[in-house]
């Protein structure tokens, strides 16, 4: 195995050790509640390509925080803060990824995200939003702002490559994350695999879920949309994410025409 597959499983390795009651911000901002519960109760690692791609936004995320930090009015103060909600059911545990200081004065908390296209974005996503509010709610600091860094831009310079949203704390929305936590604890403490949302993402969730090979949730969405028959053909998305289910006899239809 080549040194950095080797490095990158150890790494990975090691996020799959929780200890009891233990929750991660990110536990709570998936859209589907039982993917989850799969990844606490449940020893997958993610295949390699998958890693190595991570991998490449953790290497991005480090260079806009030098980015950052040459930004006239800018000081970066920390990176990978620790952020943390304690109570006597439960601990969640996050990392804020750059805390700066604008001007001089405000204190913001940077939640920095690359994807492989990201320059159409007309506001962030839901669950970055959530992750970035939790960081607030936990170390009280008002404002916040997602990062976006576009791969694509950097492999083919053509597009926008960052975009920057601010974020204002709303403690409803942490408040809410801290209920829902207390709700995934619950299915774990009691065994019991909760309802998926297959729905999420357009409908996309499952294409990209480490779990949906064991999800009975899946097979709602597992129907062809043009036969009505069952999807039977696999299609891997080339990029190490998962694969799509489709049905071979209008696969065919559809790319032969
Ligand atoms: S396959 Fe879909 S419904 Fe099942 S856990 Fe994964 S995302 Fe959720």
């Amino acid at each position: 195995m080549s040194r950095i597959d080797e490095y990158l499983k150890h790494k990975d390795d090691d996020r799959k050790i929780r200890l009891p009651n233990y929750y991660y911000v990110t536990d709570l901002t998936k859209p589907c509640i039982r993917q989850a519960y799969y990844d606490i109760v449940e020893d997958r690692t993610f295949p390699i390509e998958t890693l190595r791609i991570f991998e490449a936004g953790n290497i991005l995320e480090d260079y806009w925080v030098t980015i950052l930090e040459k930004t006239q009015g800018i000081s970066v103060l920390n990176i990978q803060t620790p952020a943390y909600y304690i109570d006597d059911d439960i601990i969640i545990h996050g990392r804020v990824d750059a805390l700066t200081q604008h001007d001089d004065n405000r204190i913001v908390a940077h939640e920095i995200k690359t994807a492989s296209s990201c320059h159409w974005m007309k506001k962030p996503k839901p669950e970055h939003v959530q992750q970035l509010q939790f960081y607030l709610y936990c170390l009280n600091i008002e404002d916040g702002v997602i990062d976006y860094l576009d791969k694509g831009a950097f492999l083919k310079g053509k597009t926008i490559i960052d975009l920057s949203f601010p974020v204002k704390k709303d403690k409803e929305v942490a408040e809410q994350m801290i209920k829902h936590a207390l709700t995934l604890k619950n299915y774990v403490d009691n065994k019991t695999t909760p309802m998926g949302n297959s729905e999420a993402w357009n409908g996309r969730i499952c294409d990209y879920c480490l779990y949906n090979d064991l999800c009975d949730t899946l097979p709602r969405t597992n129907i062809c949309e043009h036969c009505g028959n069952e999807k039977d053909t696999k299609i891997e998305d080339g990029v190490g994410r998962g694969f799509t289910m489709v049905c071979s006899k209008c696969i065919k239809f559809t790319v032969g025409g």
